[in-house]
């Protein structure tokens, strides 16, 4: 049997384990130092913008159409082979419309999307009243309402992945960190082959090896000729309750503008979210509340009724951000016979998950 190895059970390692537990003839492990979802994916918010998103074509939209298609698979799926439920909004996402945009732009995703077989619908602003009396803003002329976009609870699905992938019979070790991968070189070749991994819990013979690291995808390959660099982009955001429900209680999609995203989560309680924070000069990130406060202020100028509201929690994660190549990496470590990344996924890991599972589950098995 192969052994493949995945090093990093956030959204992307969890996915990846769990395609590959559907080939058969494998031997698949696991790993993470952590618990799964402890990472950037332990702060996501969980916002899959497929047909909402700006990109149509190449590999940028391709990988979003894929992941589309499979999480309508793959959510039932997991559903019923682990017994978990997986929070899902699918009462799609609102894109707000404000006075000085042109919707030129729009008209045109619209007639793409359509050829494409997804839905977008242009809203003007009396619709957008009757549809969401609770969007109260001056500048908010309309908006762009997508029904087949999804909201997914990022910390739940990868729960649901790792229990299925073990089912599937995926040895799982957490608390376990990777610390140095091992290889030798080819005969005859400047190709380099990994052959086991130094964890703090001793070696594993390896035949393959995943990359999906995230942000610890960086110091596993210092060692090779072309390290990776991704370095974290910080977002912040808050969970918060109101008293009463704002709006019609039959319809409470996901509402997104100016890059601030209100996700309802039942219950009268709605995640806002997310603050965009670069490192300084010296790579050092440290949160600023000035910066979730303004996200949150934002939120209420569009939602006054959020005013109200109280804030339950707040909490940052680090996005992985890839420097000098385009987001998410998927590809293999240059000299390296038998070493995959799935990583730098910075702010769409959630929605590329599926993609980039199926991605390398083709890779190496077709
Ligand atoms: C506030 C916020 C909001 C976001 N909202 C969205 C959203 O709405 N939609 C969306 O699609 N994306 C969103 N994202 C982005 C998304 O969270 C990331 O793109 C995604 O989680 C990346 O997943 P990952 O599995 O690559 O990384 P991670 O979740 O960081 O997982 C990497 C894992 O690798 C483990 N690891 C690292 N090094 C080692 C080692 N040496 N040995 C063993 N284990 C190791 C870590 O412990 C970690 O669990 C958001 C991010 C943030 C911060």
């Amino acid at each position: 049997m192969i052994h493949v190895a995945v090093i990093g059970a956030g959204v992307i390692g969890a996915a990846i384990a769990y395609e590959l537990s559907l080939v058969k003839g494998l031997r698949i492990t696991l790993i993470d130092k952590q618990v799964p979802a402890s990472g950037s994916t332990g702060a996501a918010l969980g916002v899959l913008m497929g047909v909402l998103s700006r990109k149509t074509k190449g590999r940028s939209w391709k990988l979003r159409q894929t992941s589309l298609e499979r999480y309508e698979t793959l959510i039932p799926e997991l559903e019923i082979l682990t017994k978990q439920s997986i929070p899902v909004n699918r009462q799609g996402i609102l894109m707000l419309r404000f006075a000085e945009e042109s919707i030129g732009e729009w008209e045109k995703l619209i007639t793409i999307r359509q050829s494409q077989g997804y839905d977008l619908k242009i809203w003007d602003q009396e619709t957008l009243n009757r549809k969401c009396p609770h969007i109260d803003n001056h500048r908010i002329v309309g908006a762009i309402y997508s029904p087949q976009d999804l909201q997914i609870n990022p910390q739940k699905l990868t729960q649901a992945l790792v229990k299925g992938a073990s089912i599937n019979g995926v040895n799982c070790k957490f608390g376990i960190e990777v610390k140095n991968i091992i290889s030798n070189t080819l005969k005859d070749s400047n190709v380099r082959q990994c052959y086991k991994i130094q964890t703090t819990e001793g070696n594993i013979k390896i035949d393959e090896l995943v990359i999906a690291a995230g942000l610890g995808s960086t110091p596993l390959t210092i060692t090779s000729s072309q390290p990776l660099d991704i370095r974290p982009v910080l977002g912040q955001a808050l969970q918060i309750k109101l008293n009463k429900l704002p709006g019609n209680k039959d319809f409470q999609p996901v509402i997104t503008g100016n890059d601030v995203h209100i996700v309802p989560l039942g219950n009268r309680e709605y995640w806002i979210g997310a603050t965009v924070e670069f490192p300084d000069e010296m790579g050092e990130i440290i949160s600023r509340p000035e910066l979730l406060e303004k996200v949150k202020r934002k939120a209420i100028s569009f939602c006054p009724t959020l005013q109200d509201a109280k804030v339950i929690k707040t909490w940052f994660g680090k996005r992985p951000r890839p420097q000098g190549e385009p987001a998410p990496i998927i590809r293999k470590l240059p000299h390296y016979s038998n070493i995959l990344l799935a990583t730098g996924h910075y702010r769409n890991g959630v929605l590329l998950a599926p993609a980039t599972a199926l991605a390398i589950r083709e890779y190496w098995f077709g």
